[in-house]
């Protein structure tokens, strides 16, 4: 059987990485989303093993120890990381896997992972991502300001990934990454 592809979608936070995820999987049933380890506490309406697996420290640094993880990386004041065997599990069955990851974490799938297909989620503006950050409502000011200090970091990244996707409009964004997962199922 034919072995699915790996995606990468990364990009600061606030981009809108989750918000295109969401829309482009409930269109698309080859398309599985990995679900991700973190040490961040849970927000309002997060649910262990659906938006994350929220672990302790400890638990996150045994699965380090273990080699469990694809990649993982600290940002802000948590650890988060992708869980390997449930990716390679899907891959194998022919799914395409998507991965939602900061840019660190994004640089090592690249390394391992060559043929991975690494897609950055641009903001259209530097304004309009702090806009978005606060308008979602999910972090205090302080928290905020972290985000956007590593998002100014992160942007400068972007030229480094094979696609980068401004997703000023969803639909429009939506379309442009559907014709680039087309482009792979042909
Ligand atoms: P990320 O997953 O990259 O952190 P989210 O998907 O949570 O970002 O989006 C951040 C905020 O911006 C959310 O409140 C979301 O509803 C909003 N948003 C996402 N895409 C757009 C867009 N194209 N135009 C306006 N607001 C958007
Ligand atoms: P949030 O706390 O908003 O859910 O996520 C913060 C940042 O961590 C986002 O940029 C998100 O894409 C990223 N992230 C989520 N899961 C992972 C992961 O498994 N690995 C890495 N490296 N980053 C992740």
């Amino acid at each position: 059987m034919r072995k699915g592809t790996l995606y990468v979608f990364t990009g600061p936070s606030g981009a809108g990485k989750g918000t295109l995820l969401a829309r482009l999987q409930a269109q698309d049933d080859r398309l599985f989303y990995s679900i991700s380890a973190t040490t961040r506490a849970p927000r309002p309406g997060e649910t262990d093993g659906v938006q994350y697996y929220f672990l302790s420290k400890a638990e996150f640094e045994e699965k380090i120890a273990q080699n469990a993880f694809l990649e993982h990386a600290r940002y802000v004041d948590n650890y988060y990381g992708t869980l390997e065997a449930p990716v390679n599990e899907k891959l194998e069955q022919g799914f395409d896997v998507v991965l939602e990851i900061e840019v660190q974490g994004a640089m090592q799938v690249h390394e391992k992972r060559p043929d991975a297909v690494m897609v950055f989620i641009a903001p259209p503006s530097f304004e309009e991502l702090a806009a978005r950050l606060r308008g979602r409502g999910t972090e205090d000011e302080e928290k905020v300001l972290k985000r956007l200090e590593t998002a100014k970091e992160e942007l400068k990244h972007q030229n480094e990934f094979d696609y980068v996707v401004v997703n000023d409009q969803l639909d429009r964004a939506v379309e442009e990454l559907k014709g680039i997962l087309a482009k792979r199922r042909t």
